[in-house]
């Protein structure tokens, strides 16, 4: 079958608009001082925009935007071309003479090894030159053809933030500008939308609206406490998973915190992971570490069975572990990016025949779960070896790791683009990279293909042929780590969970004192039904609790006077607003039903 393929960001129209327009505004900005004062650094797209970094006689401030933005649309105007030239290494420093930081991006190029950004290369490049106008950049392109096809309202110059030299603290610190660039204005506008509204959802801050989670100086840095509903809501999260699994075939495990050391040296963690396991503990003489990743245990459990028979793969071990790893301090992002985190991991025992039929029931699991939480679509990276040391050496497992993946996609259809230099210290991975509501694309499963781990702990089974085989081990998880799990879909709901999700599902608002204890009355059935309801008994007016309740998100109010409490009735609202009048108990108990199974 025809491999499929994505095509990649790098060559796509939007990625050559941004690089022209860091272009743009790199002539923009140096205009802006005398000749040679300004220097300039590098200036790539990234994703949705480009930066470029400076180095100026004077701190830029937001309000200098609009005078480059309209500089910048002059230059749109002139429509000038975008001119390729391939040059020696001596006439590029003629031309950036008084440029330093290109001048050591030259001497990079020169001497091979880097790329103008300062990113390693397998071969020397070629040095070329993009001008447009006045403005010469070292650059490899892509470009537009001319600045015309800029469209010139639909770019927008966004923030001014530090950044050293080569993200090296020790080099000097540059002034980098970020903007975005888009085809239509109306794709910009969308964008802008798209970002106002990320920040409101940022996670960190609907966490403790909510009262989800915190973070404590007497705990320690990335490690997280649930409160009741946000227990609540991980609760809830990893149980889906739980079942579903188990519905697929897979079996649950338990595995400790601490195991030995020696467990890791055998299994090449210590030598390729050792930068993320918090330093050793030693106890009667036994060096312990705490579980950086389950592999090596469910590994271990599957040697201890004993002997395994061919009959018995594929055998899938699966388990909510919470995993310890030394994130830097400064990568630490809410929920994240934790050091105590927890993965929804599995190992899947199974033949080297087996891969393909094992990808096909993980990829029917990965699209329950994602139709399940409403994400619109996902990519998947087929995640290679690269270059560097950080890969177990042996070609030979390593090349039919690679070919039987990249094998079990096609079969089962699945689309992909392919990144080398992504994959586990291992083996390769397939990482289903989510979109959410607002677009934005979040990690989250995987479906990795190992030939090394079970080979270096030794595992074995019993063929057809009676001889001993190693078996292949698949690495999956769906989640990915609850944590991380929890922050993106606190975003992607902007807190307000479908029913079948909300840690609170319904609150209970008596108008007056008297008609609180019918309200515990009808708290207690709907519990007895499988409902997650509060009270709310408090001494403010109704109008208070009802807006509280809609700042907690809470899926139905159901309030009660005299009216609801004569008709054994209550009256229904939602977090929307909508006031939908009295209905009896039994009528809202089918009605909450029905919006759990739909998935609303
Ligand atoms: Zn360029
Ligand atoms: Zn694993």
């Amino acid at each position: 079958m025809a491999q499929k393929k994505i095509s990649r960001y790098e060559d796509s129209d939007l990625y050559k608009i941004r690089h022209s327009a860091a272009h743009i505004m790199a002539q923009a900005v140096t205009e802006l001082f005398p000749p040679g004062e300004a220097k300039v650094a590098i200036g790539p797209p990234i994703e949705d925009g480009f930066y470029y970094d400076f180095d100026l006689p004077r701190q830029l401030k937001p309000e200098d935007f609009p005078a480059i933005e309209k500089r910048m649309r002059a230059i749109i105007g002139g429509k000038f071309e975008f001119k390729k030239r391939v040059v020696s290494a001596d006439e590029a420093k003629r031309e950036f003479k008084g440029q330093p930081y290109k001048l050591e991006l030259i001497e990079g190029l020169e001497k091979g090894g880097f790329d103008e950004y300062g990113n390693p290369l397998k071969e020397k490049p070629e040095i070329s030159f993009y001008t447009h106008d006045s403005f010469t950049d070292l650059c490899r392109g892509p470009h537009v053809a001319n600045t015309g096809q800029i469209n010139p309202d639909a770019f927008k110059l966004m923030n001014i933030a530090g950044a050293y030299w080569r993200g090296d603290e020790k080099n000097k610190q540059l002034q980098r500008i970020y903007g975005t660039a888009w085809e239509t204005a109306q794709q910009l506008e969308e964008y802008l939308w798209r970002q106002e509204e990320a920040k409101k959802r940022d996670h960190r801050k609907l966490g403790k609206e909510l009262g989800l989670f915190y973070f404590s100086d007497d705990i320690g840095p990335g490690i997280p406490l649930f409160t009741p509903k946000g227990e609540m809501l991980r609760h809830i999260a990893e149980n889906y998973i739980r079942e579903t699994q188990t519905r697929y075939g897979f079996q649950h495990v338990w595995t400790a915190n601490l195991v030995k050391e020696d467990l890791y040296k055998k299994s090449g963690h210590y030598d390729n992971y050792a930068d993320v396991m918090f330093p050793p503990m030693v106890g009667d003489g036994v060096t312990y570490r705490l579980k950086p990743m389950n592999c090596p245990s469910h590994m271990t459990l599957f040697k201890e069975m004993g002997l395994h028979s061919y009959r018995e793969l594929p055998l899938r071990f699966s388990e909510f572990a919470t995993l310890y790893r030394y994130e830097k301090s400064g990568e630490l992002t809410g929920l994240a990016r934790v050091r105590t985190v927890t993965q929804d991991d599995c190992h899947t025992f199974c033949t080297e025949e087996q891969i393909g039929s094992e990808c096909a029931l993980t990829f029917k699991l990965f699209n329950e779960v994602f139709a399940r939480y409403r994400f619109s679509s996902y990519v998947v990276r087929l995640s290679l070896r690269g270059e560097g040391g950080k890969y177990v050496k042996d070609p030979e497992k390593w090349d039919r790791a690679e070919a039987a993946l990249r094998k079990a996609l096609d079969e089962n259809n699945v689309e992909y683009y392919e990144a080398e230099g992504e994959a586990a210290f291992y083996g390769p991975k397939a990482d289903i990279i989510a979109r959410d509501v607002l677009g934005r694309e979040w990690q989250l499963s995987t479906f990795q293909v190992d030939f090394i781990q079970p080979a270096r702990l030794g595992l074995t089974y019993i063929g057809e042929d009676n001889q001993e085989h190693t078996p292949v081990v698949l690495h999956r998880a769906v989640m990915g780590s609850t944590e991380r799990f929890l922050a993106v879909i606190i975003e992607h709901f902007a807190g307000a969970f479908p029913v079948w999700l909300a840690p609170v599902q319904a609150v209970l608002i008596p108008i007056a004192d008297r008609h609180t204890a019918y309200a515990q009355k009808v708290a207690e059935q709907l519990k007895a039904a499988g409902l997650r309801v509060e009270v709310n008994a408090g001494s403010d007016r109704m109008s208070a609790k009802i807006r509280d309740a809609q700042n907690q998100k809470v899926p139905y109010m159901l309030v009660m006077g005299d009216k609801e409490m004569e008709s054994g009735a209550v009256a229904l609202r939602l977090r929307s607003g909508e006031d939908l009048g009295a209905i009896s108990v039994d009528a809202f108990l089918s009605r909450a039903k029905e919006d759990i199974e739909k998935g609303d």
